[in-house]
């Protein structure tokens, strides 16, 4: 799960990403809004933490740009203005929700996880898919409710592929989404098919069916058909 945070105030923006790293997100960084727009244009997050005043421009209408152009999909502004109308028209553009500074860390956790849940998982902290559990709270994978003992670049492959069944990733998509967006930067990235080998004989090993399939040349997906 990938975030882009996007706060000029460098402190708050670098403590926001060390706690939501430690609670397993992969998180990047903008401190304007130029950057972040971007960042935007070049990657793919699945939600943004969006201030409302930035240097050079109004967190608003970067979110308007995100709803229009991009696929990002869960939307939580903070900002030190606790003005209704800001709220209000955060709201109606299509944000999912709104904290006002300053605010506990574990408190911009709690709501994240709450879009995330609402978005990506239909409301539930666990994703069934047939043999295979999820559970997203614990962080835990059980195959036939058995645990099974993945690293977290394993567990973050699976929760990309299955929340993308049947769509081929590229390689540069799931370095992206679970290494972060410096994957781009490097020059092969081969090895992540040495991580989806790893996770595909874990899961067959402890009883699930085969679902992850290469797709030759062009990456993987988690074929449910
Ligand atoms: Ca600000």
């Amino acid at each position: 799960m990938k975030i882009l945070i996007v706060e000029d105030e460098v402190a708050l923006a670098e403590s926001i990403g060390q706690y939501l790293s430690g609670e397993g997100y992969v998180c990047e960084l903008a401190f304007d809004y130029t950057s972040a727009s971007d960042k935007f244009n070049s990657y793919q997050y699945d939600c943004a933490i969006i201030d409302i005043n930035l240097p050079d421009g109004n967190g608003i209408d970067l979110i308007r740009e995100l709803k229009e152009y991009h696929t990002t999909s869960g939307i939580i502004i903070i900002s030190a203005r606790d003005s209704l109308n800001d709220r209000i028209a955060g709201l109606n553009i299509g944000a999912d929700d709104y904290l006002i500074k300053p605010f506990n860390l574990s408190e911009l956790n709690a709501r994240l996880k709450s879009v995330v849940r609402r978005i990506f998982f239909s409301g539930s902290n666990e994703i069934i898919f047939n043999e295979i559990r999820i559970d997203t709270s614990a962080i835990q994978v059980f195959v036939n409710d058995k645990l099974i003992n993945l690293t977290k670049k394993e567990y973050d492959m699976l929760l990309f592929f299955i929340s993308n069944k049947n769509r081929v990733l590229t390689k540069e998509s799931i370095g992206e989404n679970v290494w972060g967006d410096y994957a781009d930067t490097l020059n092969s990235l081969d090895f992540i098919y040495t991580h989806i080998w790893n996770l595909r004989k874990k899961l067959i090993d402890n009883g699930a069916k085969d679902y992850l399939q290469n797709v030759y040349g062009v990456g993987y997906k988690f074929n449910t058909l």
